[in-house]
């Protein structure tokens, strides 16, 4: 019902807070994550331009008089874009949708002297709207000339929440890069293994249909940004190794038959999820039900 209030409040277009914006260019505007913020911009009344590829001739003018620049290209191209433009008009606030937040923090940074903000919108363009959704935000500079930005995607029904660049970017190590590596890795060996999908998700239970559905769903998606989220860092490389050391150690208390170790190591797990484990096991109940509840 509240994803329902939202799509049709979508239709009617929502609340301008900034009613004297300048004109808004979105720099990869024709791109998946620019054209969802064209759309919830230009429902909120705001005058939306678009800067591609092909309108790089024109960037110049196309800056020239905008009170906001979004930059909004793929992840390996946005230092290099935020480098590339035009000088902006003072006052204008730029703006990052980067899934990395530090390196392009610093660009903005050195590239304008106004208004810097980073944002990481924590979904993907598919959700089609910002309703219940997590956006992360980092100050750059001047934040008082942003805080309407801040409040209109709230009023967009998004959840906001400040961090550093580094906070941000060390929880995403884990949150992503680590996430996302070890899908692919399954992703992988269930390809290499041949296995019959069409066997497995007869044979299986709501739970391993859905923890199959978020393997799967990676697959759906862009192989460019993945490995843009994963090869981010060092740092994520050096957290997806120690994984693997562990991934070993564990294995190896297998090929020693040591369940002793094997159950004191889980043991330890479970104390340190503590609380959580129960939690999650009530939250997860309830997911599946649900998620049986919509099977077709
Ligand atoms: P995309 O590939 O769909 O869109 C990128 C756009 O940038 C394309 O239209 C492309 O033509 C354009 N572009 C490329 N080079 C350009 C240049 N030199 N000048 C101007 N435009 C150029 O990518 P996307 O998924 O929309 O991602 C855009 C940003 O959003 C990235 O920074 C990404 O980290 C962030 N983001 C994406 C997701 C996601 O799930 N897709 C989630 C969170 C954040």
């Amino acid at each position: 019902v509240m994803r329902e209030s939202y799509a049709s409040e979508n239709d009617k277009g929502f609340k301008t807070l900034n009613p004297a914006m300048r004109p808004i260019v979105i720099v990869g505007g024709k791109g998946k994550m620019g054209r969802l913020f064209e759309r919830m911009l230009t429902l909120s009344g705001y005058q939306v331009r678009l800067l591609d590829k092909e309108e790089w001739n024109q960037a110049a003018s196309l800056v020239s008089d905008a009170g906001m620049v979004i930059i909004s290209v793929p992840i390996h191209l946005t230092e290099q874009v935020i480098r590339q433009l035009p000088t902006l008009p003072d006052d204008c606030i730029l703006v990052d949708l980067c899934s990395v937040k530090k390196a392009p923090l610093q660009a903005m940074m050195a590239a304008h002297n106004g208004p810097v903000l980073g944002l990481h919108p924590m979904f993907g363009p598919d959700s089609g709207s910002l309703a219940k959704q997590v956006v992360v935000w980092c100050d750059g500079r001047s934040p008082e000339a942003y805080q309407w930005f801040l409040q209109q995607i709230e009023v967009w029904g998004a959840r906001l929440h400040s961090a550093t660049a580094e906070e941000h970017d060390q929880n995403m190590a884990f949150i992503q890069a680590l996430r996302h590596f070890a899908t692919f890795a399954y992703g992988l060996h269930l390809s290499e293994e041949n296995v019959d999908l069409k066997q497995l998700l007869a044979l299986s239970s709501p739970i391993y249909r859905l923890e199959l559905a978020m393997v799967g769903r990676l697959f759906a998606q862009d192989a460019q940004l993945y490995a843009d989220i994963i090869m981010s860092s060092p740092n994520n490389i050096a957290l997806i190794k120690r994984y693997y050391t562990r991934f070993g150690e564990a294995l190896a208390q297998l090929e020693r038959g040591d369940k002793a170790s094997f159950i004191k190591s889980f043991a330890g797990v479970q104390t340190w999820f503590g609380d959580y484990a129960k939690t999650f096991m009530t939250e997860s109940r309830s997911l599946l039900r649900s998620a049986n509840d919509n099977r077709k």
